[in-house]
């Protein structure tokens, strides 16, 4: 993610700033999200499941929160009609760990393992996890469409913009745009990279010239030596041998 250099046609004319055109699936083409799960693939149920799961693993987290002396979470609060206000024993993180495949680490369980736990209770009730409580009304997709307007939308391919002898600059931290004109040599994008018109996305001309010649670097870096410094500066920093 950060910017990279494409080679594109010199009469290259797509906008500037603006997503390339073959990496945006056209609106004509996106499906209806199914009003039935919102999108979320499953019905109703699964949510309860996977709510409960959660409170589960909370259990097994409370231990921890115990032991740094934090108040019990609301949602488990409310539970401790159930424990005549008892909080939970250490057999709680067994059963945590033992549902999500591992156990609680550092801040507590995670998604994954909220997602492992609530697998293994829809298995251990003898379900088929891959088909019990998928939504019917879009069959588990989360959106709506014809069979024809299914096809075309999973058809549907990133394209790359034409190839040829010109120089471009793209960001790539949306789906990918194009921010530069287009040069016929390398040097005249490099010299465009490091014209001090650039104000914050200026680089010393060493910088950009590596940063061509590597092809690709990430928005930001952060190193101790360097601090958070641009990606592209980050690679003519690195690989170019230079402060
Ligand atoms: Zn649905």
């Amino acid at each position: 993610m950060g910017r990279e250099i494409k080679r594109v046609p010199i009469d290259f004319g797509a906008p500037l700033n603006e997503v390339w055109a073959g990496y945006r699936m056209s609106d004509d083409l996106r499906l209806p999200t199914c009003p039935d799960c919102n999108g979320y693939t499953r019905d109703a149920t699964y949510q309860w499941v996977e709510g409960i799961a959660q409170l589960l693993l909370m259990v097994g987290e409370d231990i921890a929160d115990q032991q740094r002396g934090r108040p019990l979470h609301p949602y488990l609060s409310a539970l401790t009609v159930y424990t005549n206000q008892r909080p939970a024993d250490p057999s709680a993180t067994a059963l945590s760990g033992g549902l999500a495949g591992r156990h609680p680490r550092g801040w507590g369980h995670d998604a994954i393992d909220c997602y492992s736990a609530t697998k293994a209770i829809i298995e251990a009730a003898g379900l088929d996890y891959e088909t019990w409580a998928v939504c019917t009304g879009c069959e588990g997709r989360g959106n709506l469409g014809t069979p024809e307007q299914v096809a075309a939308y999973d058809a549907w391919e990133r394209s790359e913009p034409p190839t040829g002898d010109g120089w471009q600059l793209w960001e790539t931290v949306s789906e990918g745009s194009p921010i530069s004109p287009v040069f016929a040599t390398s040097d005249e994008l490099a010299s465009w990279m490091s014209d001090p018109a650039r104000e914050q996305h200026w680089v010393p001309g060493h910088v950009a010239a590596q940063f061509i010649a590597d092809g690709w670097a990430p928005t930001f870096v952060s190193t101790p030596e360097t601090g958070l410094v641009s990606g592209v500066e980050f690679v003519g920093t690195t690989e170019g041998g230079e402060r």
